[in-house]
């Protein structure tokens, strides 16, 4: 109904189903029928697509967003057709480039779990409204999205700190906090989408999640260490 439904895993998507290119009709911006104006969402989604293909070695014109109207049959067609020979030049998704098709699967599956996290990142560029196309090539740079990937943020619970009080668990949007009563939380990495929840959530008076960039994350505490023994109730046990 709305290219700004057009999501960035829709678009890794149908490059990790061996789509070639990828093509994006919109209304023309400032002519939404809606007051969200969601074709500058689709606008700034594909310009940093285009960023995270180069970044894995793809060339962006694999992917072009276009805004027309319905009545603008002529444009549409002279638009895919040109589209359709400028693939065609470029070849097989990833043969063209001289990736590996292993690797450019991996990658590509790599950032695609990525996405609720780089969203996050760039939430507020995501949200712009660009008047001017001269200003698209700037909005998100080469060097911006190269520091995005090299400094992937992950999130820990400190063992030493965590109380269990279950509140990152409950907020967590993925289920990825492993959690039960009076036990140290960890969260399971491999569904871990990045959001920060947890480190907004956990009271400040534990601070028991930490942000880790640039090192990998500590092993989780095993499960037979993860039960917390409340102090006042060893020293009740002990007047007893
Ligand atoms: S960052 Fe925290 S809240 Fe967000 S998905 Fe990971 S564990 Fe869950
Ligand atoms: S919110 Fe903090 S203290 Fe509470 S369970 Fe989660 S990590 Fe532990």
């Amino acid at each position: 109904m709305c290219s700004g439904r057009v999501d960035l895993t829709f678009v890794l998507r149908a490059f990790s189903n061996g789509m070639d290119g990828v093509f994006i009709g919109g209304c023309r911006l400032n002519e939404c029928n809606y007051s969200t104006h969601g074709n500058y969402d689709a606008l700034n989604m594909v310009l940093l697509c285009k960023r995270i293909m180069e970044h894995i070695g793809l060339n962006p014109e694999r992917l072009r967003i276009e805004f027309m109207s319905s009545a603008e049959g002529i444009l549409f067609a002279e638009v895919m057709g040109e589209f359709g020979k400028k693939v065609k030049e470029l070849g097989p998704l990833g043969k063209g480039e001289g990736i590996d098709q292993y690797e450019l699967k991996s990658k590509l599956e790599e950032i695609t779990k990525l996405v609720p996290y780089i969203k996050v990142m760039q939430n507020e560029k995501l949200a712009s409204r660009l008047k001017d196309p001269e200003e698209y090539d700037k909005l998100f740079t080469r060097d911006e999205i190269d520091k995005l990937f090299s400094e992937v943020i992950s999130y820990y619970i400190d063992p030493e700190k965590c109380e269990a009080c279950m509140t990152c668990a409950k907020r967590c949007p993925v289920e990825a906090i492993i959690s039960a009563k009076n036990q140290v939380h960890v969260i399971d990495q491999e569904k871990c989408i990045k959001c920060g929840t947890c480190f907004e959530a956990c009271p400040p008076r534990f601070g028991a999640v930490a942000k880790i960039s640039g090192e990998p994350v500590p092993p989780p505490i095993p499960e037979e260490r993860r039960t917390i023994v409340r102090k006042s109730k060893v020293k009740i046990k002990k007047e007893n």
